[in-house]
């Protein structure tokens, strides 16, 4: 096999979108696999599309997503430039050559023309209203006009595009390792445009270009390509590039959660989960759209979840970690079928991940959330709190939403456990627990928990009469937690004054 040469190859024309990221990974992982080279490629030659700041932001949602980049923009390597917008002389010499070889040709005409053309074919009842062997002949270009009056046009600098010269009826072969045979006539295609009025490439000629210069062996991408993948084989053809060739391996779309079409950005905020890795500002409208990683999500985990949407390893192994990942990576594997985007599943690839980090991570996470309210504490509680919690929280933030009880008292409680378990034998009940957690001072759980039995039993109370609203007093809420521990964590003495705090907000309900 030559030698493993990837590229993830966006345009900078606003933030990746989460399908843009699963490319960059496939790449990336086909690439380690194999000790090959990931390369990274900017396409900005579409001078009306480009954003600013969208190259920036495309690096550094891979660097957070820990897709390390070999070769390629911000990484060098020996066939730069690696931003396409540098590389115009090549590709202007490349169409030189393909016009030398009767491949290409110039054509001058106007937006008008073209549209006239489109609307004599119409007329005509032509279904396809190609520029191409059919219609050339009757528009303005190097082909059909005097050779003096090309020549002409060219020196008087008349704006001209440069057409890619299309043989009809010759079967088009090409083998997606991902989708198998495709087959498609050169009749179906048209006579692109290769070069611009500007002077710069269309994504067609610079892609193949650069392909072939950059000696890529693998062209992985988005399923959307593959309506282009012919005619960039008929290109290799005329450059002569055919042996060259990099393999195709088009990816399966990423579909809405209930499979029903390509999952978009409007999809994503309607259902209200990230669609691009990190936070984007859209710098014309200053909109600002949360990524996954503002969102809580841990990059590993993202990367698992969507390692496995559109690729299966053939086992029911869900948890892999990143040189699991490229252990058991093969292109083979990568589903035909479009994968359905579940957001329910990259939260629980997050749980799974984040509750696998050491106390100290997230602690951390905890620290930071407790700095941010103005609130300290120490080692052994966070300690504690982290272990309580890790099993309940998804996002490092929940350490804190889920369990601010354990360092400020409730302002609220539960309207439906006040309602239904508020009353005289409850807090009656409550004041003996809070008289005995301060008299004796129990420390451990075990030993909190003998307390509050014998503070109850002493009444002939039956613990699910007072146990709700004992939780209720500590956390303002119905849910958390094991209640002993709970206690254990925030001290008899505190739990003590958190039940007097909720019998004197609450006593009018027992009145
Ligand atoms: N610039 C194209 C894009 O934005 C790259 C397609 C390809 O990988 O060939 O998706």
């Amino acid at each position: 096999m030559r030698p493993v040469r990837v590229r993830f190859a966006p345009s900078p024309t606003g933030a990746l979108h989460i399908g843009g990221v699963r490319t960059a990974l496939y790449n990336f992982l086909l690439a380690r696999k194999h000790g090959g080279t990931m390369i990274l490629r900017i396409e900005d030659t579409d001078q009306a599309r480009y954003v600013p700041g969208a190259e920036e932001y495309i690096i550094e949602s891979l660097r957070w997503a820990g897709i390390q980049i070999d070769e390629g923009v911000g990484a060098g390597g020996t066939f730069a430039p690696y931003r396409q917008s540098e590389r115009k002389q090549i590709y202007q010499q490349c169409v030189r050559q393909l016009i030398e070889d009767g491949h290409a040709y110039y054509a001058f005409d106007s937006e008008a023309e073209l549209e006239a053309m489109r609307e004599r074919l119409k007329n005509a009842g032509e279904n396809q209203q190609h520029y191409n062997s059919a219609t050339r002949m009757s528009m303005k270009n190097s082909l059909s006009l005097p050779a003096v009056e090309v020549q002409t046009r060219l020196l008087s600098e008349d704006p001209y595009v440069v057409r890619l010269k299309v043989e009809p009826g010759i079967d088009i072969h090409l083998h997606d390792l991902i989708r198998g045979e495709v087959v498609v006539n050169s009749s179906q295609i048209d006579d692109k445009v290769l070069m611009k009025s500007d002077g710069m490439p269309t994504y067609h000629l610079a892609n193949v270009v650069d392909d072939y210069m950059m000696k890529i062996s693998h062209v992985i991408r988005g399923e959307e390509w593959l309506p282009s993948a012919p005619l960039h084989v008929l290109l290799y053809r005329y450059f002569g590039w055919e042996k060259e060739m990099p393999a195709f391996a088009h990816l399966p779309l990423l579909l809405k959660p209930d499979g029903n079409g390509k999952l978009s950005k409007r999809d994503a905020d309607r259902m209200g989960f990230p669609i691009f890795p990190i936070n984007w500002k859209d710098p014309a409208s200053g909109e600002l759209v949360k990524g996954y990683r503002e969102s809580g999500y841990l990059p590993e985990a993202l990367i698992n979840f969507l390692a496995l949407l559109g690729w299966n390893p053939g086992t029911t192994q869900e948890l892999f970690t990143i040189d699991e990942l490229i252990q058991s990576f093969t292109l083979e594997r990568i589903n035909k079928a479009g994968a359905r985007f579940d957001i329910q599943k990259a939260q629980w690839f997050n749980q799974q991940y984040l509750r696998a980090l050491p106390d100290e991570r997230l602690r951390s996470f905890l620290q930071e959330s407790l700095t941010q309210h103005g609130l300290s504490a120490d080692t052994q509680t966070t300690t504690k709190v982290v272990r309580v919690m890790r099993d309940r929280v998804t996002f490092p933030q929940d350490f804190w939403e889920q369990g601010r009880f354990f360092f400020l008292a409730p302002d609220q409680y539960d309207d439906q456990i006040v309602s239904k378990k508020w009353n005289e034998e409850s807090v009656r009940g409550l004041k003996e627990i809070s008289r005995a957690l301060k008299a004796t001072g129990p420390v451990a759980m075990d030993e909190i928990k003998a307390t509050v039995d014998k503070a109850l039993s002493g009444l002939g109370i039956k613990p699910g009469a007072v146990l709700p609203v004992l939780r209720l007093c500590m956390t303002g809420g119905s849910a958390g937690p094991d209640l002993m521990t709970t206690i254990e964590i925030l001290g008899a003495a505190e739990a003590g004054s958190r039940i007097d705090r909720a019998i004197e907000r609450l006593s009018i309900k027992t009145h």
